[in-house]
């Protein structure tokens, strides 16, 4: 079964043409597909469809076998913590939590018991080289630890879907290399990425299936031109 079917998705906004068009894609389990396109395109309006943020004004949006379409807001968020993930481009922490404290709320809103968030974050922390600053406030960190703080953070609840937009783009070019090859290696160990960037060396570097969105419709819909040999090439 796939992660995301979308059938003929159509977004408009109020005034304008429409900000998604028509829109069909399937995502299977274990891609990591990057959304690539000018800005304006519909990128950030289809990952918040995905999300189940938004709604489509016609088409279906089916992820891990929940219509999101038509889902009322408690039930979208039921939803979210189940299924996604969600790293953004300007990190979205809270800078008054520590680290860890951070890293366990989406778990504790979850349901999950404060042992066994604790307990979960303790790994996630120490996979991500970042257990030395469990205790620590963001407003410590460098840009490139903060992004890797909220790529535990997404990870959690472990999601179906890892959703990512522009994870890089504030980032200095070491530091983006080091999330870059981050999402790879998720990839590499199973976890479904959907990456949106117009950064196209992310892109290749990340993805294996490159979606590009012009005006609001898929214009091309390609494995990625870099195709990994192996995970362990690209470390
Ligand atoms: P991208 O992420 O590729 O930059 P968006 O999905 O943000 O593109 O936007 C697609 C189109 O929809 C643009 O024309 C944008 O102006 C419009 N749009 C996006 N969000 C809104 C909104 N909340 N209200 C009105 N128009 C919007």
């Amino acid at each position: 079964m796939p992660v995301i079917e979308l059938r003929g998705v159509c977004r408009r906004y109020d005034a304008g043409p429409p900000a998604l068009d028509d829109v069909t894609l399937t995502v299977e389990p274990g891609e990591a597909v990057a959304v690539l396109g000018p800005s304006g395109s519909g990128k950030s309006t289809l990952l918040n469809l995905v999300a189940g943020l938004d709604r489509p004004d016609a088409g279906t949006v089916t992820v891990a076998g929940v219509r999101l379409d038509g889902l009322g807001e408690a039930a979208s968020a039921r939803y979210r913590r189940a299924h996604v993930g969600m790293v953004f481009q300007f990190f979205n922490l809270l800078d008054d939590l520590t680290v860890t404290d951070n890293v366990v709320l989406p778990a504790l809103l979850a349901g999950t018991s404060r042992t066994e968030a604790h307990r979960r974050c303790a790994a996630l922390l120490e996979s991500l080289g970042l257990a030395r600053h469990a205790a620590a406030y963001p407003g410590r960190l460098s840009g490139g630890q903060r992004q890797r703080v909220a790529v535990a953070r997404a990870l959690m609840n472990r999601p179906t879907l890892l959703l990512a937009d522009e994870p890089t783009g504030a980032l200095d070019s070491a530091s983006g290399e080091d999330v870059s090859r981050l999402l790879t290696e998720l990839n590499a160990e199973g976890q479904t990425l959907i990456l949106v960037t117009h950064d196209e060396i992310l892109a290749a570097r990340c993805a294996t299936r490159t979606v590009r969105i012009v005006d609001g419709r898929v214009h091309s819909d390609e494995p990625s031109a870099a195709a990994r040999p192996s995970a362990g090439a690209v470390r």
